[in-house]
């Protein structure tokens, strides 16, 4: 069993960071991940380009360097390998956390693969594994997805998109251009005003001139095989449909939170309790860090402003070392 100053849930850019700073402190650190290197950022949409520029994603001091002032999801996947390399990081692959058991004198972590001895965990599991349900009948169809990858597979297919973020206006733009009959579905009133300020006028003038038919102020209420009841102001309305891209956003694995101990408030914002100074939860001994800090507001922490919880958890954990 290999024993760690610290043990850290999740390879994603701030599970990385946390490796960065654990290792230039000097303390022993496993990096345990269940998919690939930045499995998130690997299942985003293919074509993916971030809404942050590129300095903004860097981690460990190393220049993020793209022709494009947003850089894309290719280039993100190779940048964080890079960086990977250069810091030599201690990182288990394809090896999911299955449990973490003990107090502050020691961690017991149980993965597919083997137990780990910790004295420190870090929880930085993202939110990008469970996506935030429709609970509608027929969601569980086939057709229905919640995670959009390339356009090319609803060439001619009759493709409802329900959400206004980033996620949803890339879907219903990329699909519309590769001769997809797109239909948007929002909740709201309008597009949100959060999407990519060079992208919301796109899909705001198709939307408009009614090449992507919009139904604002709207929700699916049913999804058939064949077709899908969506409730507008004016009644419902039942159009034809092949396919539904459930764009509708996702949340951290609360049960896993759960499972370790860690406490969330009982409010809609389910916040995951922590030391905002430190980033210790109510466990000693276990952190966060990250966007999964954020619990259900998952626009509170992205890359840019979540990276510095490497550093503040480190060095709390050698405050409490003493060295
Ligand atoms: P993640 O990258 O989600 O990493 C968490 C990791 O934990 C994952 O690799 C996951 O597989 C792993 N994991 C989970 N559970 C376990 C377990 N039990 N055992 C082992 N491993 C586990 N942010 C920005 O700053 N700028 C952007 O432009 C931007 N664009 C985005 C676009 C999209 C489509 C989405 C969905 C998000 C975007 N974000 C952006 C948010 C972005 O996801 C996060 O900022 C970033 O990925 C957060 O890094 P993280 O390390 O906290 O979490």
């Amino acid at each position: 069993m290999q024993n760690v100053d610290v043990l850290i849930i999740g390879a994603g850019p701030i599970g990385l960071t946390c490796g960065i700073e654990a290792g230039k402190a000097g303390l022993s650190y496993v990096i345990i991940e269940k998919g690939c290197l930045v499995n998130s950022l690997y299942n985003y949409p293919a074509n993916m380009t971030f809404f942050s520029t590129s300095d903004k994603l860097e981690i460990g001091d190393i220049p993020f360097v793209s022709i494009n002032a947003k850089p894309t999801r290719a280039e993100a996947l190779e940048y964080y390998r890079r960086a990977t390399l250069h810091y030599n990081l201690n990182v288990r692959l394809f090896e999911p956390v299955e449990t973490v058991r003990g107090s502050k004198d020691g961690f017991t972590v149980s993965t597919s693969k083997g137990e780990y001895r910790a004295a420190n965990v870090i929880v930085s599991t993202g939110f990008y594994d469970v996506p935030v349900y429709l609970g509608v009948p027929g969601e569980d169809l086939p057709k229905v997805t919640h995670y959009y990858k390339d356009p090319h597979y609803y060439v001619m297919q009759k493709v409802a998109v329900i959400g206004a973020g980033n996620s949803a206006v890339d879907a219903a733009l990329e699909t519309y251009r590769k001769s997809a009959e797109v239909t948007m579905i929002v909740k709201g009133s309008e597009i949100d005003p959060r999407v990519k300020y060079w992208v919301r006028p796109d899909i705001v003038n198709r939307i408009k001139e009614g090449s992507i038919k919009g139904y604002f102020n709207s929700e699916v209420t049913a999804i058939r095989e064949h077709e899908i009841d969506i409730e507008t102001p004016e009644g419902l309305v039942t159009i034809q449909n092949d396919f539904v891209l459930a764009m509708t956003g996702y949340r951290p694995n609360f049960n896993f939170l759960k499972e370790i101990g860690i406490n969330c408030s009982v409010d809609d914002r389910k916040l995951p309790s922590h030391d905002t100074e430190t980033m210790e939860t109510n466990v000693p001994g276990i952190y966060m860090a990250g966007v999964v800090c954020g619990g259900m507001d998952t626009h509170t922490y992205f890359i840019e402003n979540s990276r510095e919880h490497a550093c503040k958890i480190v060095n709390h954990i050698k405050g409490k070392s003493g060295q």
